[in-house]
């Protein structure tokens, strides 16, 4: 396959700035990509919080200029490479938008920023000038999630702005397709598109509001989502398709499924320098002092050495399965079983746990943070991690956790049904525990069910390691998106046929 030039746009990529599993996406993908030979710039704002010194970020060019909403607004393109790296990562930093407490919500009061409409128009037309600016064309423009939803649209309905771009292909890849930018009607003459492209079911219309998202779904090349089975969900019903269903299934034939990998140099435990103790699956000495270590960490008292640790690390909120878990928390802390949870979310489900901690303090530590330091000693010290997701598009933790011999119990939906093997302690085989719907009890059962099997050391033990052994490695995933890639180059402009 002929090396391409690619440009990759996100709102969060790993080590810069970080909210959830897009930011380990976009900071692994480009990396395989650079390895496989091509041309990568990666994009996204300069926040507040990215630490420019650390990372060697300098500006690039000053003062260059784009149209929101009519007025003029300049942004500074910052820049800087890795660690040796060939992959080049660019900044876009505009103050007013984004040195801010909350890359997309407000941490202070946990609503959306107002003017989100206006910083994701700015953030995507100042990719766009940059790749002018730079004199790239690239042959692919990977997008992702609704923050960069709008980049595909403006190629297809600029009506000659960006023709420069004429030879380039779009691919836009959801991470979540419950989160859709979507903004009253009025914004749209922000966007400086002509008003013709607005009207009832088009392709930035939704319920007589503007979708960013939608906009990414029907203007973009070629889609794909982040597991083959969530590929399925989301055109199936509403519950998963979150009202795009109809869209998606328009586009069936465009929509690929490609799971994530993981960065092995960030998540292994043989390597790993945040942990207490390394170790491997041949020898798994380190994970007891992993264990000890997160066990005084989290100030859980050694009540005897047989006691299964558990851990969550998560967003909390409901797509997360924190309705199923609090209604069964009562039954579940009956077990004999310790539990470490790591998150921040719902304020609702934050205090519910909180007052589970105090309930149950010699079983339960809930530390409502983000911390990855934290995340990481829990993948090493923890026996099981749980995941009991109402919806899960691919999901990391999971696969960070097989690395980390920390047995996943999860919900079958999306990313987790594709990556997780029941467990089958008869006939030795499986790597986790799988539950089938969404229900609190199903749930509880998978539970007990590890439980029992973690009684027994050997089939444990060999259940582990057949997870540690598992390779969830970018390379794969990586060749299959070049292969989407060339699906794109190959194809004829859809954009003509859309109004
Ligand atoms: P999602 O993107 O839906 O939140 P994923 O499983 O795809 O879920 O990815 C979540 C990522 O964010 C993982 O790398 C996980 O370790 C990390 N993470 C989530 N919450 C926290 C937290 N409170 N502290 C540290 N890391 C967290």
């Amino acid at each position: 396959m002929s090396a391409l030039k690619i440009a990759y746009i996100s709102p969060e990529v790993v080590p810069f700035a970080k909210t959830g599993g897009l930011a380990d996406v976009a900071g692994a993908l480009p990396k395989a990509l650079v390895e496989m030979g091509n041309n990568v710039k990666v994009f996204m704002p300069l926040y507040s919080i990215t630490d420019r010194s650390k990372y060697g970020i300098t500006c690039r060019e000053k003062n260059l200029n784009i149209d929101i909403a009519g007025k003029m607004q300049s942004f500074d393109l910052y820049h800087c490479r890795l660690n040796g790296s060939e992959c080049d990562y660019y900044f876009i930093n505009i103050a007013k938008y984004f040195y801010r407490d909350g890359m997309y919500i407000s941490s202070q009061s946990g609503k959306d920023w107002e003017d989100n409409d206006e910083r994701f128009i700015a953030f995507s037309r100042a990719v766009l000038k940059s790749l002018m600016v730079l004199d790239m064309k690239p042959d692919i423009i990977h997008c992702n999630d609704w923050q960069t939803g709008l980049i595909p649209a403006y190629l297809k309905c600029s009506e000659g702005e960006y023709d420069y771009f004429k030879q380039s292909k779009t691919i836009f890849t959801i991470h979540n397709i419950a989160y859709q930018g979507l903004f009253p009607a009025h914004s749209f003459y922000k966007l400086g598109i002509d008003r013709k492209w607005f009207y009832p079911t088009s392709g930035f219309e939704y319920y007589g509001k503007v979708s960013f998202l939608k906009a990414g779904l029907q203007f973009a090349d070629i889609l794909t989502t982040v597991s083959e089975k969530y590929a399925e969900e989301i055109q199936s019903s509403p519950e998963y398709g979150y009202g795009m269903e109809g869209v998606l299934r328009e586009r069936s034939e465009d929509l690929y499924g490609v799971v994530n990998g993981i960065d092995y140099s960030i998540w292994d435990p043989a390597t790993d320098k945040l942990i207490k103790a390394n170790y491997n699956f041949r020898n798994l000495e380190g994970k007891k002092r992993n264990k000890n270590a997160l066990r005084r960490l989290t100030k859980l008292p050694l009540v005897h050495r047989d006691v299964p640790l558990i851990g969550v690390i998560s967003r909390l909120t409901d797509q997360k399965g924190f309705d199923i878990f609090v209604e069964v928390a009562e039954q579940v802390f009956e077990l004999d079983l310790q539990m470490v949870i790591l998150g921040t979310g719902d304020e609702k489900r934050e205090n519910q746990l909180k007052e589970l901690a105090r309930k149950y303090p010699k079983k339960l530590s809930v530390n409502i943070r983000f911390d990855n330091k934290l995340a990481h000693l829990i993948e090493a010290g923890a026996d099981m991690f749980l995941m009991p997701s109402r919806y899960e598009p691919c999901g990391l933790n999971q696969l960070y956790s097989l690395k980390y011999g920390t047995v996943p119990i999860v919900r079958e939906t999306g990313g987790l049904a594709d990556t997780i093997e029941n467990c089958n302690p008869s006939k030795k085989t499986g790597t986790g525990f799988l539950f089938k719907n969404y229900d609190s009890w199903e749930f509880l059962n998978a539970i007990r069910f590890a439980m029992e099997v973690y009684k027994n050391k050997t089939v444990w033990k060999e259940l582990m390691r057949r997870g540690m052994e598992k390779n969830f490695s970018w390379e794969n995933s990586a060749v299959k998106y070049m292969r989407v890639y060339q699906k794109a180059m190959s194809k004829q402009d859809v954009g003509s046929r859309l109004i």
